[in-house]
């Protein structure tokens, strides 16, 4: 650590958490001062119990370490490649878990933090910053996270509107559409309705009898939940996303007059017998992969989610590129708040990163920090740098959160939701691979891993392109 810079161009980072200890390294390797303002000690979150940047809240696991076939494990390729402290510490301090980048969670935080009270334009303050920044602080970074202290938290709110801050979210498993049954299911919009930007065949349906009906609604109620903490029992949440199994247990037939309602839509696989109740789901990007299983927010834990809802008829083979939840998680309505360039429109000098943004989990939380940073690195020296391209997963992660979300879908309006990395947000291979290196045909599972295979291969060359054509020039600028 060293004495507090006072450069014009100083960025100021606000937590230094995952996002924010990242932004600040990147900064500082960039050759920009930084100062990087933490609270804790002397407030602390609901979910912390140190002072050391980069605490692990929760599970010391950044998941898979699978570079070729899963895209977590991709996005910690790149950001090695891109020089990240997160993922050198990580990498410092593994424990053993598979397949997986498990770490020993206090050995990895001191080490995020020595690193950054070691570098000789870093300036770690602490202190809460209880309103906006001062309007000094040109080019600052806010990575405060799922738990943004309440008095910021509310001074960004009065600079957005009220909707665009939420304080909870309420996730809906969402599904790849590749892998639901549409001999079962079907594309239709109640009662055909053309609403804007639809085709009147909006949705897949997915049909129960009576007797699936039964025995899902069983399963919800005895389907084990995950409890609110005590800290997240006082949150309203309960504006029209309610869980479903909340909602199950209101009456069997409660779910059949709400999101599973039968009427206005036929069943083209057997026109003459009317489904009981009929699952919706609803397209949940711009490019069209993944589906949401429309009114499903549950707190239902995952095991049971997985199981349950693959009794769905047409979702028996369903892969998840999320499973349901609701938590508390301060987070903002990014694709209409924020530009490419993670800046606030309303506020071009304050850039997010980051859980704020959007994005779920620290491996995603760190590696917006870490753009983030590229970006304020960039404009300190008045050049600019382009985003990363969307066939990578940190570009394909940027999309989510600039500008991959659709407002609204057949008149239908849809809040904007945090998601983890996942091969549904990267754009569909050119051309899919349909061979084995010896010339034999792919057959099933086979062709699925030889696509996500090709997606890494096709995102680590745009990557290094990427950092070769404009990150080597924006830095020299
Ligand atoms: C209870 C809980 C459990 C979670 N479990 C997991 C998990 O197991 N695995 C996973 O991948 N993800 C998990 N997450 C999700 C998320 O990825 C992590 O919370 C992650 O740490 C987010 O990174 P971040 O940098 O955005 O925020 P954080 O790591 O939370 O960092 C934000 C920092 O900002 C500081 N701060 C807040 N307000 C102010 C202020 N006004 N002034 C100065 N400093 C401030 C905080 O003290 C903190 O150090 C969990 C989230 C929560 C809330």
């Amino acid at each position: 650590m060293t004495g507090t810079k006072s450069l014009s161009n100083t960025v100021h980072v606000v937590g230094a958490g995952l996002a924010g200890s990242e932004a600040a390294w990147q900064l500082a390797e960039a050759g920009i001062d930084v100062v990087l303002h933490e609270m804790r000690p002397d407030r602390m979150t609901e979910a912390h119990r140190t002072a050391t940047p980069a605490e692990l809240v929760c599970s010391n696991s950044f998941r898979s370490d699978d570079a070729a076939n899963n895209a977590v494990g991709l996005l910690h390729a790149e950001m090695r490649r891109l020089g990240s402290l997160i993922m050198r510490a990580a990498d410092a301090n593994q424990v053993p878990a598979g397949g997986a980048l498990a770490v020993d969670r206090d050995g990895f935080s001191a080490a995020v933090a020595s690193a950054l009270e070691a570098h000789p334009r870093i300036t770690l303050s602490r202190g809460e910053v209880t309103g906006l920044p001062p309007d000094e602080w040109t080019n600052v970074i806010i990575a405060t996270g799922p738990l943004t202290s309440q008095p910021l938290a509310e001074a960004i709110r009065g600079l957005t509107d009220e909707s665009a801050l939420a304080f909870f979210d309420a996730i809906a498993p969402i599904v790849h559409k590749d892998t639901i049954d549409m001999s079962k299911a079907w594309f239709q919009s109640r009662y055909d309705k053309v609403g804007p930007g639809g085709t009147g065949a909006d949705y897949v349906n997915c049909p129960m009898t009576r007797e699936q009906y039964d025995v899902f609604v069983a399963a919800l109620l005895a389907g084990e939940k995950t409890d609110f903490k005590e800290w997240e029992t006082n949150t309203p949440y309960f504006d029209g996303c309610l869980p479903i199994e909340v909602m199950a247990e209101r009456g069997h037939e409660t779910l059949r007059h709400g999101p599973m309602k039968p009427v206005g839509l036929t069943n083209p696989h057997n026109p003459t017998v009317k489904p009981y109740a009929i699952v919706q789901l609803r397209q949940d990007n711009k490019l069209g992969t993944l589906y949401n299983m429309v009114g499903f927010q549950t707190k239902l834990k995952y095991g049971p989610q997985q199981q349950i809802f693959r009794t769905i008829p047409g979702l028996e083979n369903a892969e998840f590129a999320r499973l349901g939840g609701l938590h508390r998680n301060t987070f903002l309505n990014s694709p209409k708040l924020l530009d490419q360039q993670l800046r606030l429109r309303a506020q071009p000098r304050l850039r997010f990163a980051g859980q704020m943004t959007g994005c779920e989990g620290y491996v995603e939380s760190a590696s917006i920090g870490l753009i983030a940073g590229l970006y304020a690195a960039a404009e300190s020296r008045g050049a600019s740098l382009a985003a990363p391209p969307p066939t990578t997963a940190l570009g394909a992660l940027l999309g989510h959160i600039t500008g991959g979300h659709i407002e609204t879908i057949d008149g239908a309006t849809r809040s904007f939701q945090p998601m983890n990395i996942n091969f549904g947000l990267f754009p569909p291979l050119a051309v899919a691979p349909t061979r084995k290196s010896d010339g034999t045909r792919l057959k099933g599972n086979e062709k699925t891993v030889a696509k996500k295979q090709a997606m890494s291969a096709r995102a680590l060359a745009d990557l290094d392109r990427w950092i070769a054509e404009h990150l080597r020039v924006a830095a020299a600028a």
